[in-house]
């Protein structure tokens, strides 16, 4: 357990225009999980906190000081915040590889996408919306799209700073004034992104920001009135109990949740890209990415061999802390979940799965301070196991043998989740008819995980309510307003007297 104690914190929180500790002075010290060192204090926010924020958003709001200025204006701020993004692209990339402990490498990838989002966003703002109608004289119809209002954005450590900027672009361009909550565990480069908010001059109480625990921040951002909408990114556990809370106050809510993805690779794939991108799928971010190919699918015309090369490659990945540049892979994010994904190979051991590689924590190189666990791959699985069922969220893979197209597409969405899905062959007309079968909402055909600003990213069934990104993700922030204007203002004499 974390320990919470009494003293003025390193970061702050930002709440109508101010940098503020928690009203109880409470604070949780943020760890490195390269090394288990403290490298702050951030405050442990308060029911009291989260509703100073949530009355500043909702001011800031009905003022209109951001929903009342041009689209174009607010594209301005965006592509400036985009501008100081790329300016402090150094120090962000370091601050995220040591708060969330993933290689330099991919932390620069993420501060790159994260400037290039706000320019997407401030683009896709100026740009014409809304419809007309043809409807019978003398009226006039036609629909505009306007902002929710005050927006909750929940999101979790996997990406600390990515996450945010895919809800905080589009809820900012679309009008919104925000209340922010980043992972308890990883509020470095949201403050740091917050302090841009500052630089740029963002108007008094269009976003706030309030650090601490899920039960306690995250369920006043759910439960209060006065948030018109819940945008969340996290577990599905999580995310059923926000959609539930919400409901009260019959919110709108978006939510982008857990997966167990399959990963497809026929006998007629090129077989190293296959290897190549199964790796790369499981593997990168140390498997703690939503979309992660936790489950390898292969046709059984080649399962030894695919094993025998995945498993030989998986051996080779440099593990270590992620600001040695020669790391491949990182550290998981904490002691608890290096203990949750531990806990899931004891399981699948005693399930009755075999360990083809892997399988433990790292105490070897000077890595023992840290939450390090081996790149592991299990065979011999069941598809009924809870390996193969739940989402481990670590550097864990099961792969599975399939006969024919039919027992893969069975396979591949025999679980709760539906986020997303990839498919290696070389026939095209396969690759395109397996896809359309996956119950998934971002797939891929010979190619994981790349991602774009301009397409919509999201789940089907327990993975998610909505989409993240492109314009539907910008649609989850706006409301739709028709408007019927009668062209002949005259009496309609529906009524005799
Ligand atoms: P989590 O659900 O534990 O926490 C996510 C956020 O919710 C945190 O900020 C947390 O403080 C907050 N929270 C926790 N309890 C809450 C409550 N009762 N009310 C309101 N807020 C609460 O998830 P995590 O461990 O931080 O992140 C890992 C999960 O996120 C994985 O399941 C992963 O698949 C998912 N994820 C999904 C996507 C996606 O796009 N679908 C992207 C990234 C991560």
């Amino acid at each position: 357990m974390v320990e919470i104690k009494k003293r003025v914190a390193n970061l702050k929180m930002f709440i109508d225009g101010e940098w503020k500790d928690s009203e109880s002075l409470e604070t949780r010290p943020v760890i490195n999980p390269a090394n288990g060192e403290v490298i702050s204090y951030a405050p442990e926010g308060t029911v009291a906190d989260a509703r100073a924020a949530i009355f500043a958003a909702r001011r800031a709001f009905e003022e209109g000081v951001w929903s009342g200025i041009s689209a174009q204006e607010r594209a301005s701020y965006l592509f400036k915040i985009a501008d100081k993004i790329e300016e402090y692209a150094d120090e962000l990339t370091q601050l995220e590889t040591m708060d969330n402990g993933k290689p330099l490498r991919e932390a620069g990838f993420d501060v790159g996408d994260a400037a290039a989002c706000f320019r997407y966003y401030g683009g896709l703002i100026t740009k014409p919306d809304g419809y007309t109608y043809h409807v019978a004289d003398p009226m006039q119809a036609m629909v505009v799209r306007e902002p929710v209002g005050v927006c909750g954005l929940i999101v979790p450590w996997n990406y600390p700073l990515l996450m945010s900027v895919w809800k905080i672009a589009p809820a900012l361009a679309a009008g919104n004034t925000i209340v922010f909550k980043p992972s308890e565990v990883t509020p470095v480069t949201p403050k740091k992104l917050f302090e841009i908010f500052e630089e740029v001059g963002l108007p008094k109480g269009v976003a706030n920001m309030v650090m601490g625990a899920g039960s306690v921040v995250g369920n006043e951002i759910a439960s209060h009135p006065e948030i018109d909408m819940v945008s969340f990114t996290g577990g599905t556990k999580t995310g059923k109990h926000i959609m539930k809370t919400a409901a009260d106050t019959m919110k709108k809510v978006s939510l982008e949740l857990g997966g167990k993805s399959p990963n497809i690779i026929f006998a007629d794939a090129d077989f190293e890209t296959a290897v190549d991108y199964a790796l790369f799928g499981i593997y990168a971010g140390a498997g703690q990415v939503c979309s992660a190919g936790s489950r390898i699918l292969v046709e059984e015309s080649i399962y030894d061999q695919f094993v025998a090369r995945f498993v030989e490659r998986a051996k080779q990945i440099k593990v270590g802390p992620g600001n040695d540049p020669s790391t491949e892979m990182g550290p998981l994010i904490s002691k608890e979940h290096l203990e949750k994904v531990l806990h899931y190979i004891e399981l699948g051991k005693q399930e009755g799965a075999s360990v083809a590689c892997g399988g433990n924590r790292i105490l070897s190189n000077g890595l023992d301070s840290g939450y390090f666990v081996e790149p592991t791959v299990f065979v011999d699985v069941k598809q009924e196991m809870r390996i193969v069922q739940e989402e481990i969220f670590g550097p864990v893979v099961v792969i599975q043998k399939f006969k024919d197209e039919e027992e893969a597409v069975k396979l591949a969405n025999g679980t709760i989740y539906g986020l997303a899905g990839g498919v290696f062959t070389n026939d095209g007309a396969k690759g395109l008819r397996v896809i359309k079968k996956l119950k998934s909402g971002i797939t891929w055909v010979n190619s994981y995980h790349p991602t774009y600003n301009e397409a919509p990213w999201g789940g089907y069934k327990q993975s998610g309510i909505g989409r993240s990104l492109g314009t539907f993700g910008l649609e989850e922030f706006q409301e739709i307003k028709q408007i019927n204007i009668n062209l002949q203002v005259e009496p309609i004499g529906w009524f005799s007297n």
